[in-house]
């Protein structure tokens, strides 16, 4: 049977590459768009949601029409951001394997500049660009875009989004007036159509589906909550989803690393993706999130834009974005390559009217959901248990050892008694956290902020400082730690946990983190002769030193390492592997062991300890 994407009008060289990528067959818009865009000598309009099959569905074309004898850049890929450059490079450069002399090159900001430049100066064919960067290299005038013959827009809408305009306006000029331009983009708002109209020549135009609707693949869900009750609530989903693999969107950058902190602490494999963080940081979460070494990401719009990781079961909007167009990006990081997936919405009563606009953009209804009881929540976590130990892999070599021991231990038990004692173990730990959960579920004219409030261990990300001591540690983000990673190296050294940690405000070559007054004597007593990378690791009660220039604010107490190297549960990155914080191996369990226990990596912070919370 001949090869479908053959049918298309691919060659063999490229066809052979898909299959190895596992493609059987086009998606609907790579069926639609090949055949048009092969034939080269039309301007073209695609209307696509992403994780459709987009990059391909342009990709494979490029490759059928570029002459891979002449080194020279004869088609340019403007897309928004940095992850989607990379993303579509590393697809093209799998597109092209078999085809000898292909030339790709990726142009984005943050990174060395000079790498970039040679790879152009060694011959390119196809430049895959951000607009900032793309501009910076035609301004130093070390490239030629005089044979170019194809521009492909990706994600137009975003770019337009995101400012830059004018950058594509002065890109374009440089390129030859007789090229043909090729735009995609997930909704078509009249900037994007005016940029169609401006740079094209009665494009041909491909809409996949209907115009700005959502993927099919996706079930749009809300839960209507109290304001305060949003951080309990996120919670509640996720621990009544155990095998959930979410991005978690939030309005601003603090909210997002809010959020993400309270997650960590309260044992949860999560962690902030946002535009502090260096490029190499935002790099390192997002390669642990694809890894699925993370469980939750939380995101800001802008630094999510072109996450293209498989699996996402759940996008969860933990506020509603401004621009409710931004609304079919978020959803679109799930139910992406024919997959299904969950866009859930924490909202409160006052935002009702917002989904029935987002509503009528997607042209879907949402479900209006309920949160479920502590008690939904037991259930579901004991069977997923249940489930786990029915499937999990025995390791007999191992175990065989020390099976007539643990038979003589429970030797006078009956098989229905062990495994009542083995579900206990875990359910009984969930009962306990759950015992006095509220409903969550806001009745319809509440108004945000009323109500009683629930049990502590479900209130919401503390701002106040009050009952904690604000210290200084030596080590901060040019020592490589995120905010998670500072957590479980206080907490693995000071052997205090995760929860006894307040606010951690990370600076460049030092930061602060507020630990409950309780628990300070502790952290001293235990935090000495600590060493990172081998230098001391200092720690202070203090005011922030560049903030008290006048030497106030009372270093009552300094602990300097130096001593002898004491092995640290916190140490980042000894024998090259990565521990602490929310870098576990796997998802987080529910089991309250640390990683080691289960034969995985350390959880550091207070894994399994939330739920003895209350
Ligand atoms: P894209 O919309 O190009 O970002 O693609 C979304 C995901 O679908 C990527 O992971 C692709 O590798 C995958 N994909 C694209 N085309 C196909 C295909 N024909 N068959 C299977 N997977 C595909």
């Amino acid at each position: 049977m001949t090869n479908p994407f053959k049918l298309l009008g691919i060659s063999d060289d490229v066809v052979n590459a898909v299959k190895d990528l596992g493609f059987e067959n086009p998606t609907p818009i790579q069926e639609q768009a090949i055949p048009v865009l092969l034939e080269g000598n039309n301007d073209f309009v695609g209307l696509a949601q992403t994780g459709t099959g987009k990059t391909a569905a342009f990709g494979l074309p490029l490759l059928e029409l570029i002459d891979f004898k002449s080194n020279k850049p004869q088609a340019l890929i403007l897309c928004p951001t940095r992850e989607l450059c990379l993303q579509i490079t590393s697809d093209i450069k799998n597109f092209s394997k078999n085809i000898s002399g292909a030339n790709v090159v990726a142009v984005y900001g943050g990174a060395n500049i000079m790498q970039q430049l040679r790879e152009i100066r060694n011959g390119v064919q196809i430049v895959v660009a951000t607009p900032g960067r793309m501009l910076d290299i035609i301004g130093r005038k070390a490239i030629d875009f005089t044979n170019v013959k194809y521009v492909v827009l990706d994600e137009a809408d975003e770019m337009l989004n995101m400012g830059f305009q004018e950058d594509i306006n002065d890109i374009l000029s440089t390129t030859p007036d007789d090229k043909k331009t090729w735009l995609f983009s997930a909704t078509m708002p009249p900037e994007v159509r005016r940029i169609a109209k401006n740079y094209m020549d009665s494009p041909t135009e491909l809409t996949m589906g209907t115009k700005n609707t959502g993927n099919v693949n996706i079930e749009h869900e809300y839960y209507v909550v109290r304001a305060r009750d949003k951080y309990a609530a996120l919670k509640r989903i996720v621990d009544f989803n155990p095998e959930i693999f979410a991005v978690v969107f939030c309005k601003t950058k603090m909210d997002t690393q809010d959020v993400a902190e309270h997650l960590i602490k309260d044992g949860y494999n999560a962690d902030a993706l946002h535009g502090d963080l260096s490029q190499q940081q935002r790099d390192k979460v997002m390669q642990r999130f694809r890894d699925r070494h993370m469980q939750l990401l939380i995101a800001t719009d802008v630094a999510a834009r072109g996450i293209d990781v498989n699996n996402v079961t759940h996008v969860i909007n933990y506020s509603l974005p401004d621009e409710i167009e931004s609304y079919t990006h978020r959803s679109g990081r799930t139910g992406r390559a024919g997959k299904t997936g969950i866009s859930i919405c924490i909202i409160n009563s006052k935002e009702i009217g917002k989904i029935r606009q987002i509503e009528r953009i997607i042209g879907k209804q949402f479900t209006k959901a309920e949160l479920p009881t502590g008690f939904d929540v037991c259930e579901k976590q004991l069977f997923s248990l249940v489930h786990k130990v029915h499937n999990v892999e025995v390791n007999d070599n191992q175990i065989d050892q020390y099976i007539p021991r643990i038979m003589d231990e429970f030797a006078e038990l009956s098989k229905e008694d062990v495994i009542k004692r083995f579900a206990s173990l875990e359910f009984n730990r969930f009962l306990e956290y759950y015992k006095n959960a509220p409903d969550l579920n806001a009745s319809a004219d509440d108004r945000g902020e009323r109500g009683e409030r629930g049990e502590r261990g479900e209130r919401g990300p503390r701002r106040s400082s009050d009952g904690y001591t604000r210290l200084f540690i030596n080590l901060g983000s040019v020592d490589d730690f995120t905010r998670g990673d500072l957590l479980s190296f206080v907490c693995n050294n000071g052997k205090i946990a995760g929860k006894n940690v307040g606010k951690i405000d990370l600076k460049g070559v030092y930061s602060f983190f507020e630990v409950e007054d309780a628990s300070v004597d502790a952290l001293f007593n235990n935090f000495k002769d600590i060493q990172f990378n081998n230098r001391g690791v200092r720690i202070e009660k203090s005011g922030d030193p560049a903030e008290s220039r006048s030497g106030g604010g009372g270093r009552a107490r300094s602990y300097s390492g130096g001593g002898d190297r004491r092995s640290s549960g916190g140490g980042r990155r000894e024998g090259g592997r990565r521990e602490g914080g929310n870098s576990g191996g796997g998802f987080r369990d529910f089991s309250g062991r640390s990683r080691e226990d289960r034969g995985g990596r350390s959880s550091g912070g207070n894994g399994g300890d939330r739920r003895r919370r209350s």
